[in-house]
């Protein structure tokens, strides 16, 4: 009977391991972070996610589906982010029966703040040298989308799910992609991974950017496809 060899689940090990690792250092970070600004993680999880994706507010239901906490835990999180005056509920103005959480001027503020990236994290990611970044940034773009696919995580603003995003539409080595939002070409260190100007590919497109992203295509003319209009 054939067995695979055992350094291929050894090597998956090692690297489930590793990220482990990152995660751990990271939470502890945002413990210390948020109890010194006196949130808990979740209440600032949701002030970033309303400063960086919904300024004009969002139902708790919604909050919840983004932030992959229950419903009762962000009911929980917003009423304690009114108390302290970082957050308010109000009608939704499209749709008076739609109550929407948003952020107050204090809140917004610290929200800001909250979303600041660790300085010993960039220290570490600034250890691996250009090629290694891009290899990194690539590998977790597909890690992320797997997860997605799996239903594990929410689904992120990433480049291969944008309609804005020409996997490998140009022959530059160093900038293979293309974005068509701000029309110029991008390699794989400027990939994103929550980007406010990502706009959702139709659902039967994505498979196909997706393949078009993971399976590249030969060297050929530097011809990009036509830029798309801003919306
Ligand atoms: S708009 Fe943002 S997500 Fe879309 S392709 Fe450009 S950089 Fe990527």
């Amino acid at each position: 009977m054939h067995k695979s060899p055992p350094f291929h689940n050894a090597a998956n090990e090692k690297l489930a391991a590793g990220l482990a690792k990152v995660g751990l250092v990271q939470r502890h970070h945002a413990w210390a972070a948020s109890g010194q600004r006196g949130l808990t993680p979740t209440q600032s999880q949701i002030l970033a996610l309303l400063e960086s994706r919904h300024r004009d507010g969002l139902p708790i239901s919604m909050l919840a589906a983004e932030s992959a906490v229950s419903q009762p835990t962000v009911s929980d999180a917003v009423a304690a982010l009114e108390r302290k005056g970082l957050a308010a509920r109000s009608r939704s103005e499209a749709d008076g029966r739609v109550v929407l959480v948003r952020l107050t001027a204090a809140g917004r503020r610290t929200a800001v703040q909250a979303a600041q990236w660790p300085d010993f994290l960039l220290r570490a990611i600034d250890s691996l040298d250009a090629d290694e970044r891009a290899a990194f940034l690539r590998g977790l773009v597909k890690m992320i989308h797997s997860l997605q696919e799996d239903g594990q995580i929410p689904v992120s603003r990433m480049c291969p799910s944008c309609d804005y995003f020409r996997p490998h539409a140009h022959a530059d080595r160093e900038h293979p992609h293309h974005c068509a939002f701000v029309d110029a070409p991008i390699g794989d260190t400027d990939l994103r991974i929550d980007c406010r100007d990502h706009k959702a590919a139709e659902a039967n497109e994505r498979p196909r950017l997706w393949q078009l992203f993971v399976g590249g295509r030969p060297p050929g003319p530097d011809v990009p496809r036509p830029a798309l209009p801003k919306s």
